[in-house]
């Protein structure tokens, strides 16, 4: 018997861990991947905008991160395969056979990229798929390349790509893109960035690397094909949900709602970080929320609740 279960060990779960360690909570984390650290290793790019702390990468934070838990002695569980979860009884059942009870359970599961779902994009995983503009820049020097997606993150690694590539096409799906004015101003004087908007991508073609990609612009017209070398998906992600969707009141998009305090409608269940925040899924935020769902924790243990 735990006081409290965080699933996530990204830095919402960490940080709430820090803070229930800190309150004298007995504190089990439950990763499912190898490394602490979540979606933090999807960040290529400086992280300048996090109060008292910058890193070149997302990697370079999550060695913060490890150091900052290192004399903590909560414990961590890494590479955990849930195999289900009762909320109401607090109670969490591990692939392994084992089961697992606590007083309360701290969702801090993240989010995963959306993925496109179209013939091609996991046959040509590292052959043509680029993971980061930033990290895959050298690679795609030279060539040119696709990206696929409208808001933040494809126009600032269209943006990116630009820079290297001798053409980049961003394909949008929508009428205007949902990107930054700053992206967006950038992205109208770079010219060799062709935007395609209302246009589809249907498929990934090549053989032993990415060769083309099929665009389908407007409905009756037949699609084309574009010769390119990488293509580069960002439409956003999805909230880790699937385990809980059934038992507590979530948004139309599947995200976890909160009150003030974190707790979702199922009493001393709490959920912290990109799960429960679409509209702030930040580094802050995510370590804000650790720090007062572990507070409001403590305080209602001390209570005696
Ligand atoms: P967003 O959710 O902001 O945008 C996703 C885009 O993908 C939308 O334009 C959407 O189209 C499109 N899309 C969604 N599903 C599909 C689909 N099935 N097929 C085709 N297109 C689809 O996600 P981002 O990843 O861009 O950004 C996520 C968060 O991260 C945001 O808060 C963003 O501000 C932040 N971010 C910040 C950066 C920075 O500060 N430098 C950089 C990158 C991201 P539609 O518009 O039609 O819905």
């Amino acid at each position: 018997m735990h006081d409290v279960i965080i699933i996530g060990a990204g830095p919402a779960g960490l940080s709430t861990a820090l803070w229930c360690d800190e309150l004298g909570l007995d504190t089990l984390v439950l990763e499912q991947a190898e490394q602490i650290g979540g979606q933090l290793h999807r960040v290529h790019n400086p992280i300048e905008n996090y109060l008292g702390v910058k890193a070149r990468n997302g990697d370079e934070f999550v060695d913060l991160f490890a150091n900052s838990i290192e004399a903590a002695e909560f414990d961590l569980w890494m590479e955990v395969v849930i195999s289900s979860v009762d909320l109401k009884a607090k109670r969490v059942s591990l692939a392994s056979g084992e089961i697992l009870q606590s007083i309360a359970i701290v969702i801090a599961s993240g989010v995963s990229p959306r993925e496109l779902g179209v013939p091609g994009e996991k046959e040509f995983v590292g052959k043509g798929i680029i993971e980061s503009g930033t990290r895959d820049r050298k690679l795609f020097a030279g060539h040119d390349v696709c990206v696929v997606g409208g808001g933040d993150a494809a126009v600032e690694n269209a943006l990116l790509l630009a820079e290297v590539c001798p053409t980049v096409t961003l394909v949008h799906r929508g009428k205007k893109l949902r990107a930054r004015r700053e992206f967006r101003e950038r992205l109208q004087s770079t010219h060799c960035i062709t935007v395609f908007t209302e246009a589809v991508l249907t498929r990934i073609i090549g053989d032993e690397t990415v060769q083309a990609v099929e665009i389908h612009r407007k409905a009756g017209l037949k699609p084309f094909q574009l010769a390119v070398r990488g293509v580069l998906i960002r439409i956003g992600v999805e909230p880790n949900t699937q385990f809980f969707r059934e038992q507590l009141e979530t948004d139309e998009k599947g995200y976890i709602k909160v009150s003030s305090t974190q707790e979702t409608n199922v009493p001393m269940v709490f959920a912290v970080g990109d799960v429960s925040n679409p509209l702030a899924p930040t580094i802050s935020s995510a370590v804000g929320a650790g720090a007062t769902a572990a507070k409001v924790i403590a305080a209602r243990l001390n209570a005696g609740q």
